[in-house]
C-alpha cells in the first residue's frame, strides 16, 4: 500500500469568528502530484502555511511522513520544501551564494558541493550559477526559488501557484521540471489555473470557503458534476428547419446554433436531458430529411465547468458554459 505522507485531519483555523480553514481533511499519499485550488480568499494558503509550519492552527491534526508536526516540528520541516508565492530570493546574491546561503540556513550534513550542483543540474540553471539573481529572467528566478527549495533533498514539495507570472514557454518548462520532480517526490500545488492541474496533477483538491468541496483523481474530476449531455453537431441544411426539428426531439431540453464555418454547414449546440442519448434519433431524423451531419461530438465537462459549480454552490451560468464550449468546439475541429 502507497505510504501515507500528509495527513490532515479535521483541521479548522479560526481568526475571531471568522473560519479562514473549516474541517478540511485530506491525505497525500507518497509519489502522488496534488493539486490544490480554489478562487481567493478559498484557504489554500492558510492550509500551506500550516502544513510547512509556518502558522498555527485552531484543532484538528497534521501529520507529515506519520509525525505530528507541533510534536516534530524540526524534524517535519526538514521534510518539506516550500515554494511560497513570493520566492525568498536575494537579488543582489548570485545563485552560488544564495544556495549555499539556504544550505548553512537548513543545517545540512551532505557534500555541499556535490549536492548544490545535483540539484542546479536537476532544475537547469547551471549556467546561470554565477550570475547575480537580480539579473535573471523571471523564468530562471522561478527555477532558483525551486532549487532553494530541493535544498536538503525533503520528500515533499510545497509550490505555491509556481508559475505565476511567467510566460507560456517558461510555464511549459516550469510544469515539465515539477513532473519530474514528481518522479522522487510527494508534491502539493497550489493554483488557480485548471489547465495547470490537468497538466501536471495525479489529484485535485477543491477547497471553497475554507472548506473542502472535492477530492478526486484529475481523470475523473467530470464526474464529480452530473448534468445534462451536451453535443456540437455539425449539420448541413437550412438553419431555420433544422433548428425546429432538432428542437421538436423528446429529451432535448435547448438547441443553437453556435458558429458556421463554411458555406452549406453550421454547428450547433445540442443540450440534452441527463442520461437521454440522442445520437442515433437524431442521425435518423436528420437522414429522412435529407440534413447530413458530417461532424459530431460529444462536449463534456471539463475540469472549469465542474470548478465553477461547486465553488459557486449552483450550475455554472448559461453565458459561462456557452463561452467554455465554443473554445473547446474550436479547438476540436467540429
Ligand atoms: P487563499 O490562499 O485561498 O486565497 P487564504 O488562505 O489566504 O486564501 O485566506 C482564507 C481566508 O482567511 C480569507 O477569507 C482571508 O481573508 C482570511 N485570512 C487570512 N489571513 C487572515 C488573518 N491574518 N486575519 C484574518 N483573516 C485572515
Amino acid at each position: 500500500m502507497q505510504t501515507c505522507m500528509i495527513n490532515i485531519d479535521h483541521l479548522v483555523k479560526r481568526y475571531g469568528n471568522k473560519y479562514a480553514v473549516n474541517d478540511i481533511s485530506f491525505k497525500v499519499g507518497e509519489g502522488e502530484i496534488v493539486g490544490f485550488l480554489g478562487p481567493n480568499g478559498a484557504g489554500k494558503s492558510t492550509t500551506m502555511n500550516i502544513l510547512t509550519g509556518y502558522l498555527s492552527y485552531t484543532s484538528g491534526t497534521v501529520e507529515v511522513g506519520g509525525l505530528d508536526i507541533i510534536d516534530h516540528a524540526f524534524e517535519v520541516k526538514k521534510m518539506i520544501g516550500y515554494l511560497p508565492e513570493q520566492p525568498p530570493l536575494y537579488s543582489d546574491m548570485t545563485v552560488e551564494d544564495y544556495l549555499n546561503f539556504v544550505y548553512d540556513l537548513k543545517k545540512c550534513t551532505f557534500n555541499r558541493k556535490k549536492h548544490i550542483m545535483e540539484i542546479c543540474e536537476v532544475v537547469r540553471i547551471a549556467d546561470v550559477y554565477k550570475r547575480l539573481i537580480g539579473n535573471l529572467s523571471k523564468g530562471y528566478r522561478q527555477r532558483v526559488g525551486i532549487a532553494q527549495a530541493l535544498v536538503g533533498n525533503p520528500k515533499i514539495l510545497v509550490l505555491d501557484e509556481p508559475t505565476i507570472g511567467l510566460d507560456p514557454r517558461q510555464i511549459v518548462e516550469v510544469r515539465n521540471l515539477i513532473r519530474t520532480l514528481g518522479l522522487d517526490h510527494t508534491i502539493i500545488l497550489s493554483t488557480h489555473i485548471l489547465s495547470e492541474v490537468q497538466a501536471v496533477c495525479d489529484r485535485v483538491i477543491i477547497i471553497n470557503r475554507g472548506k473542502l468541496v472535492a477530492d478526486k483523481r484529475t481523470e475523473d474530476i467530470a464526474t464529480a458534476v452530473e448534468g445534462n449531455r451536451r453535443l456540437n453537431a455539425k449539420i448541413c441544411g437550412p438553419q431555420k428547419e433544422v433548428l425546429s426539428l432538432l428542437r421538436a426531439q423528446p429529451g432535448v431540453t435547448s438547441v443553437e446554433a453556435i458558429g458556421q464555418h463554411d458555406a452549406d454547414s453550421i454547428t450547433y449546440l445540442i443540450e440534452s436531458e441527463a442520461g437521454v442519448d440522442i445520437r442515433k434519433p437524431l442521425f435518423s431524423i436528420l437522414a429522412k430529411n435529407n440534413y447530413p451531419i458530417i461532424g459530431l461530438e460529444a462536449v463534456g465537462a471539463g475540469l472549469e465547468d465542474v470548478f465553477l459549480s461547486l465553488v459557486d454552490a449552483k450550475e455554472p451560468t448559461t453565458k459561462a458554459r456557452k463561452k467554455t464550449v465554443r473554445k473547446r468546439s474550436s479547438a476540436g475541429g467540429v
